[in-house]
């Protein structure tokens, strides 16, 4: 393997939204396919035409692109090993079916739907599970009990068939998984899997291995739940002649709780998106929340994900694409299945949030407060973002972090008044009132000497003062550093929200 050259591919059946674990194994591959100097395809798997969805091909598509994974080759590149949709590769799989035929590694089976059926229910009542397999197939419906005329002539004549693997009896398969080490398992509990139905369609197994060789892949990372196809994908390399690619099976994503695989219905039980985006069932109409419409920045969304089952090997947790791309290695993938952890999504937002220069943030922020029928200069909203950004995970949360920059109270917080408005509150801000329209230059830091001199001379303590003051300004007891907030609005805007709090709230009995 070592002078091939470096190809990934992701493999994707557009049967849904893609899980975040898809988006996770994708991720793997292309952090694998840069590190390596490698190439990274995606390749359409859609044999299995009755699981088709409408919209889950645009659906992959959009989202790669929303969180900046690049293929070097996919339908949309294109590349020297097209076409990248199964589908469109339908003519090539039936020769290497034909192939394994012949050199004896596969056969016809006729078997009907119905003679499976009573085998099966035959199998039940007698408490044991049919299985067609190596012992099995000696007496069924297939040409290895037959002469070849007699198969020849069958599927001349239109009979239906599948065209099975023949699985060696009781042969120790070896395997070597870039993650979990070596494998062994003995063909006496693998069944003789579908290759090729008679329609003209192979299954999953046969066109995946064959695209795989004819697109030079080099490394199969995948899920954990193709963990028992392997054995069949080694043999069938071995019953081509062909060189076997690297494989890696990645644990699986858990349950917050680590109790079993996190599933696509865990994301509404739980209150938290299971795929990257949106989607709309074509069907039901049903849609189910993704990171990117919750207000996750893709990079937040993807550092996440990346450390979901990788570790960089020391404490560092914060890595950009191209941090990623540098520090990945496949062995410091773990065995065991990560669980998925709700807080840390969001620690991930808010790095990313603070990060992000005040400007941007504004840009993001503008149609929100356009909508809530605000106008305001781009400068004066990324100042006001510069004060709160520390308290919030999304940028939707700056708006309620900042929105008292630029709107006064529409009402008071019913608990706040009632544990900070006292029977002093009324006289003390009247009195605050007067003092405030008496300083001459209106900056934070001056409008704070003035204030704290002015209640330790008085003794009226600081407590009492801020938090009643806090109120007639921002109308709850929320926000950054009162002064910023006054200097921010000015002296007379200060002065009028006193008098409108006054107002409102009068004298408390
Ligand atoms: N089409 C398979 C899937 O949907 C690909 C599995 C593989 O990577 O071999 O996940």
């Amino acid at each position: 393997m070592s002078n091939r050259n470096i190809r990934l591919r992701f493999a994707p059946s557009p049967t849904g939204p893609l899980h975040i674990g898809g988006v996770r194994t994708a991720l793997y591959n292309y952090l694998f396919a840069r590190k390596n100097g490698g190439k990274l395809i995606l390749r359409i798997e859609d044999t299995d035409q009755a699981r088709f969805v409408e919209g889950a091909e645009n659906y992959i598509n959009e989202d790669f692109a929303w969180c900046g994974i690049e293929f070097d080759e996919s339908i949309e590149k294109g590349g020297g090993f097209g076409p990248y949709k199964q589908s469109e590769r339908k003519h090539l799989y039936k020769d290497f079916a034909d192939k394994l035929i012949e050199s004896g590694n596969a056969y016809y089976a006729f078997d009907t739907a119905d003679e499976l059926n009573s085998m099966r229910l035959a199998y039940e009542v007698g408490k044991k599970t049919f299985v067609y397999n190596a012992v099995e197939r000696k007496h069924l419906n297939n040409s290895l009990n037959i002469s070849e005329k007699e198969t020849a002539g069958r599927i001349k004549n239109g009979d239906a068939f599948v065209v099975r693997f023949k699985m060696p009896e009781n042969e120790v398969v070896v395997m070597n998984d870039l993650i979990r080490g070596r494998v062994e398992v003995n063909t006496s509990v693998l069944d003789d899997k579908i290759l090729f139905k008679s329609d003209g369609m192979p299954t999953y197994h046969l066109a995946n291995i064959v695209d795989d060789h004819l697109m030079q892949i080099s490394h199969v990372i995948r899920g954990e739940e193709w963990l028992p196809s392997l054995p069949l994908h080694v043999l069938l390399y071995d019953a081509f002649g062909w060189e076997k690619p690297g494989f890696a099976h990645l644990p699986l994503l858990l349950k917050p709780d680590g109790n079993g695989k996190l599933s696509k219905r865990d994301g509404d039980r739980l209150g938290f998106p299971v795929f990257p985006m949106q989607w709309t069932d074509p069907k039901t109409g049903e849609t189910s929340r993704g990171y990117r419409e919750d207000g996750y920045f893709p990079e937040a969304f993807i550092n996440m994900l990346a450390l979901l089952g990788w570790n960089p090997g020391d404490e560092r947790e914060l890595f950009s694409m191209d941090a990623l791309i540098e520090a990945f290695s496949i062995e410091r993938v773990g065995k065991s299945g990560s669980k998925f952890d709700l807080e840390k999504a969001k620690w991930f937002n808010h790095q990313y949030l603070i990060k992000k220069n005040n400007d941007e943030l504004a840009d993001l922020l503008m149609p929100t407060v356009i909508k809530n029928g605000i106008l305001v200069e781009k400068e004066q909203l990324a100042d006001a973002i510069s004060l709160v950004k520390e308290r919030a995970t999304f940028v939707n949360d700056l708006w309620d972090q900042l929105d008292f920059f630029f709107k006064r109270p529409q009402q008071y917080d019913a608990k706040a008044v009632k544990k900070r408005w006292k029977a002093n509150s009324f006289d003390l801000m009247t009195e605050l009132k007067g003092i405030l329209a008496n300083i001459a230059g209106f900056e934070a830091q001056n409008i704070e000497a003035v204030v704290k001199q002015w209640i330790e001379e008085n003794e009226y303590g600081m407590g009492a003062v801020m938090n009643a003051f806090r109120l007639l300004i921002v109308g709850a007891l929320k926000g950054p550093h009162l002064f910023d907030i006054i200097s921010r609005i000015g002296q007379e805007e200060t002065l009028e929200r006193i008098d409108q709090g006054l107002h409102e709230l009068g004298r408390k009995e």
